[in-house]
């Protein structure tokens, strides 16, 4: 049997498995092309526990394109607090005034020329919200079709996805937008990516070829892991009265963003002061880890070139990027 064959018996299990199991998340329920774009932006690279709740706020306080097209960015920075990668509400912001001035696009091509939409979301969206027969390939779906098949290719190598999003496509169903949402589940609950997958709770046990040979934890294979890079650093929280100094940061990681000042691990610090105290973080980023010592620092004067706040302002206004979670409890 050819794989197209084999992937295209594979299809009705998986959509029987799906309707039975699929979670109840919260984007599942009243989808629109908007409310997908927003979700599946939300979910690219966070996870869905983390997405869950940021997601129903997001959309009560933005419940259309116009509404958020119509809002400044830094509400919408705002609004997407803790979720990271701010890079992303940048984009969806940019998105939603497109959509709003000329509805939202009808075609893949349209979809993916979105801010912020790569091949894997534009198959999401076209699939989910417009019904489209458009995969959506990312690593979850790779690792469950190189064992399905037994596939040794290396997955991150862009051959792979080529080669599974072609299969993929030959095979799509009418009901599109419930097959990607399948691939996903099976991926995230059932095929897992760390630990043993539970095959015994797999609608493709008795087809998968991995399993049969007891060879599931053999796949994917990986290319040569690239390292991250670290940079020391320092982060000082200045503090004179009830104000914070805030810097807003240039270009490179969290861009644009308000954080507390930081230099390289040992460089001067920013103002002279009494030093009331000092702790270790880390925070880890796709590509790079910062490695923190935080300093809690009076300073008899506001230092000019900062924005002054308040912790409840900084609470208010300014979306603190996470990589700053572990000197927040300084704010008083
Ligand atoms: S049978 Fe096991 S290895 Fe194969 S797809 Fe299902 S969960 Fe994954």
């Amino acid at each position: 049997m050819c794989e197209a064959e084999k992937l295209g018996r594979a299809v009705s299990p998986l959509l029987a498995w799906y309707r039975e199991n699929k979670r109840d998340l919260p984007w599942r329920r009243d989808c629109t092309p908007y409310s997908t774009l927003v979700s599946e932006l939300m979910l690219q690279q966070t996870r869905v526990e983390a997405v869950k709740e940021r997601y129903v706020a997001f959309m009560r306080r933005f419940p259309t394109a116009e509404t958020l097209a119509a809002a400044s960015e830094e509400e919408v920075l705002k609004a997407w607090e803790g979720l990271g990668y701010y890079s992303r509400a940048r984009n969806l912001h940019k998105a939603a005034k497109i959509i709003a001035a000329e509805g939202f696009p009808q075609t893949w091509v349209g979809v993916r020329a979105l801010p912020g939409v790569g091949d894997y979301t534009a198959g999401a969206i076209s699939s989910i919200a417009l019904g489209l027969p458009a995969p959506a390939v990312d690593g979850n779906v790779l690792r469950i079709l190189t064992r399905f098949f037994a596939d040794p290719r290396n997955i991150d190598d862009q051959t792979a996805k080529k080669h599974f999003s072609a299969l993929l496509s030959g095979v799509y169903p009418p009901q599109a937008g419930e097959f990607t949402q399948a691939l996903m589940e099976l991926g995230a609950i059932v095929c897992v990516p760390n630990g043993a997958p539970m095959c015994g709770a797999c609608p493709w046990s008795g087809l998968c070829k991995a399993h049969a040979e007891g060879r599931e934890e053999d796949f994917p294979v990986h290319g040569e892991k690239r390292s991250r890079k670290l940079e020391e650093l320092d982060v000082y929280v200045l503090k004179c009265g009830d104000a914070y100094a805030l810097e807003k940061r240039g270009k490179g990681l969290l861009s644009g963003l308000y954080g507390f000042p930081l230099v390289e691990r040992g460089g001067p610090s920013p103002a002279e002061g009494e030093l009331l105290a000092e702790k270790r973080a880390k925070h880890v980023f796709t590509h790079i880890e910062w490695h923190m010592t935080g300093r809690l620092v009076e300073v008899p004067a506001r230092t000019a070139g900062y924005l002054w706040a308040t912790a409840a302002e900084i609470a208010e206004r300014y979306a603190l990027p996470s990589a700053f979670k572990a000197f927040r409890i300084w704010l008083k």
